[in-house]
């Protein structure tokens, strides 16, 4: 057992946590992060790009109106305005680090346009290598920075609490070991909860062990209810499933049934290109409808495929597929988490000492539905806001004194572990996935109580408490909006149009 003070402690290597611990000056920062460097992070996955509105004839005005509309009326205005305000900077901020976007020849940024954005403006590296560019640049800074320490293979168990305010985690070392760390403030940038789901577009680190740490914390929660699906990811039975990024859409691509028939025109103005939710619930329906749905890229990328989109492209060439003479199969799967931790625009929780930014976080910016690669730019915005605020408030040293000894009963995530987890997520997918109903959610419930009452891995624990408070918030949202769809409550409410937050503690005294 080990422990350290005077420290900021940053739980999480994607973009936001590497954001975040650039941004810091004077300060030692330890990053602790429970995959090697450069895997387990969604941000290293990421296709499309950086939302920012610097393109000829759009504005920020007109970035904030599309988030608003694709959030489905219940984003925070402020945060919206927020991290849109800030996306050039931020864009600045990469391009600081080594980042390189692309350009047209004119030496314009070289935009690409997204499902539900008004203009082209997504900025990106290497057509789709835009998570690999942005990741390497950053890990290349922060190797050079003295004052930053990234541990990779550590997973946090715990935050640790002393009179109500956060002073630091348990975390598990490569090795089995525990270890109490001590900071003066704790950064959660732990990523989101795709891998709850069997289908996804997410790494398997992606179960919510950030938010199941400040639920246990007793942090505010938020939009836990509002999980989005990607419509186009490849069905060719990999798990997680390898993403066909919008773009392809945005570029002219069309979906496809195996009847050869266009089927988005009929129910969306935007076609192919409506918002995410809209679409992948009409892939879903023409699946479960006995259908096999395709992404048809041969007319509209076609022989240019390699050199626009490499990253399909390989992903492709692994499966043996040609796109630029066969259609992709495809299938929505979990791929963002609007909800999680709240935090207020400095990145602060409800809990003195905790900072949340990236997809863990609650920020209010995504509402019902994130807005396509608002995502990235959200977690830069608040990475560094999470930093500036830590290094503007006076850091005192913790006043507890540790104690050797272990809290953890540490049950190992053994095969019998890794059954259970698998079924989890097979129900997710059935029971609290892109359609929804109180009879399966209150079957999904159920079974989670059952798992609940037997001894569980951390890992399986984690998700079985992630996977409940989503589905209670689903409960009770008796309404239809953005990526929540039940059939038994088809429809907006009006009475619905607001967000809903509560703790776990709350949570298990309604139950
Ligand atoms: C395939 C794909 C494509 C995407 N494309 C885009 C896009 O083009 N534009 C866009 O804006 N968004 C995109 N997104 C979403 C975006 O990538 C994510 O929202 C964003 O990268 C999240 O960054 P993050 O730093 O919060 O989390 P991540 O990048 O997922 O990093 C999470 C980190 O936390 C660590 N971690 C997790 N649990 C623990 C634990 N218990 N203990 C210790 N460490 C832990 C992980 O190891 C990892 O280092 C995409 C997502 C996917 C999956």
């Amino acid at each position: 057992m080990t422990h350290s003070q005077d420290t900021v402690i940053v739980i999480g290597a994607g973009i936001a946590g590497l954001v975040a611990a650039l941004s810091f000056k004077g300060l030692r920062v330890d990053i602790y992060a429970n995959a090697p460097m450069g895997q387990g992070t969604a941000s290293n996955w990421s296709q499309g790009g950086v939302a920012a509105a610097i393109g000829p004839g759009d504005s920020a005005a007109i970035h904030i109106q599309d988030s608003l509309i694709a959030a489905a009326d219940i984003a925070d205005r402020t945060a919206v305005e927020f991290i849109v305000n800030k996306a050039r900077d931020a864009i600045h901020f990469l391009e600081h680090q080594g980042v390189v976007f692309d350009h047209n020849a004119d030496g314009q940024y070289a935009l690409s346009r997204e499902a539900a954005h008004s203009f082209p403006r997504v900025a990106r590296v290497k057509g789709d290598l835009t998570g690999p560019g942005i990741m390497a640049a950053l890990q290349q800074q922060i190797k050079q920075r003295p004052d930053i320490q990234l541990h990779s293979g550590w997973k946090i168990l715990d935050l640790i609490m002393h009179d109500g305010r956060i002073i630091g985690a348990f975390l598990l070392d490569p090795n089995g070991h525990v270890h109490r760390k001590l900071a003066t403030a704790v950064i959660l940038a732990t990523g989101g909860v795709g891998y709850l789901y069997k289908n996804t577009s997410n790494p398997k680190t992606a179960i919510g062990e950030g938010i199941a740490a400040a639920a246990r914390a007793g942090a505010l929660l938020s939009d836990l209810e509002f999980v989005q699906f990607h419509p186009t990811t490849m069905a060719v039975g990999l798990d997680p499933s390898p993403l066909a990024t919008e773009a392809l859409r945005g570029e002219g691509a069309v979906l496809i049934n195996d009847q050869n028939e266009r089927f988005m025109p009929s129910i969306h103005p935007l076609a192919e290109l409506a918002p995410r939710d809209v679409v992948a619930r009409a892939i879903f329906a023409q699946i479960k409808s006995g259908h096999n749905v395709f992404l048809d890229c041969r007319a509209a990328i076609g022989s240019g495929f390699a050199e626009k989109f490499p990253k399909v492209f390989a992903l492709c060439q692994n499966i043996g597929l040609d796109p630029v003479v066969t259609p992709i199969p495809v299938e929505p799967a979990a791929h963002y988490h609007m909800g999680g931790v709240v935090t207020d625009l400095s990145g602060r929780t409800s809990i003195d000492g905790l900072w949340a930014c990236g997809e863990v976080a609650c920020t209010g910016a995504h509402g019902a539905n994130r807005l396509a690669s608002n995502s990235l730019l959200e977690a830069i915005v608040f990475g560094q806001a999470a930093a500036t605020d830590i290094m503007n408030i006076r850091m005192t040293k913790s006043p507890y004194a540790p104690r050797e000894t272990s809290v953890i009963n540490y049950v190992p995530h053994d095969v019998a572990m890794q059954a259970k987890e698998l079924a989890l997520r097979a129900m997710m997918r059935d029971r609290v996935g892109v359609i929804r109903h109180a009879d399966d959610l209150l079957w999904a419930q159920a079974e989670l109580e059952k798992l609940r009452q037997q001894n569980l891995s951390h890992r399986l624990g984690n998700m079985v408490l992630v996977a409940g408070m989503i589905i209670h918030m689903a409960l009770e949202r008796k309404e239809s909006r953005g990526s929540h769809y039940r059939t038994d409550y088809p429809n907006l409410d009006q009475a619905w149009c607001r967000r809903q937050s509560t703790t776990m503690q709350n949570l298990m005294e309604a139950a």
